[in-house]
């Protein structure tokens, strides 16, 4: 896990996100957490992006059988749950306003954008939008850091320390011509 400054990003990286991601990754900016075989599993993304296109989500799940991980979470009502409990433990409510204090500060040490002023993710601080977004920055920042995302890691059945990940490609060999 690791937050800015990020380690430069490998071309190796860049073409294992695309794959992830189904289409060419762009602004990439950092590689913030891995499976432990190496491959990306979030992708931090510039807050603005070349187009000029302003981008909140900082820290976005790429990996594909994580993203599947957390949208069955979504579809078991996981997020209702969590909704619950920022309502009844102000502990957890408090330390759920943090991380999203701390998610600006990590894009903003990247780029401040005036249009995403006090917006981050997921739904932070108050609400549970989308485990995706949230797993992300928890896997990002490390345990204790964001507390609804840890809950989903801790439901899911994906785990950064059991490799699971797919057959990217990216290591083929390039026939000459
Ligand atoms: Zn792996």
């Amino acid at each position: 896990m690791s937050r800015p400054p990020f380690e430069p990003v490998t071309e190796r990286d860049i073409r294992i996100v695309s794959a992830q991601l189904g289409r060419p990754a762009r602004d990439v900016v950092g590689i913030p957490a891995r499976c432990v075989c190496g491959a990306p599993t979030v992708v931090a993304t510039a807050p603005r992006l070349s187009d000029g296109t302003p981008f909140p989500t900082f820290y976005y799940l790429s990996h594909p059988v994580a993203t599947a991980a957390m949208s069955f979470l979504e579809a078991a009502q996981l997020m209702v749950e969590c909704t619950e409990l920022l309502a009844d433990d102000p502990e957890t409510a408090a330390s759920y306003e943090r991380a999203h204090r701390d998610y600006l500060a990590d894009r903003e040490s990247i780029a401040v954008v005036p249009e995403l002023a006090g917006i981050s993710a997921g739904g932070m601080p108050t609400r549970v939008k989308c485990l995706h977004a949230l797993a992300a920055h928890a896997l990002a920042a490390g345990p204790g850091e964001n507390p609804i995302g840890d809950i989903a890691l801790q439901r899911s059945t994906w785990s950064p320390s059991v490799c699971r990940c797919p057959d990217y490609g990216v290591d083929d060999e390039v026939p000459s011509a």
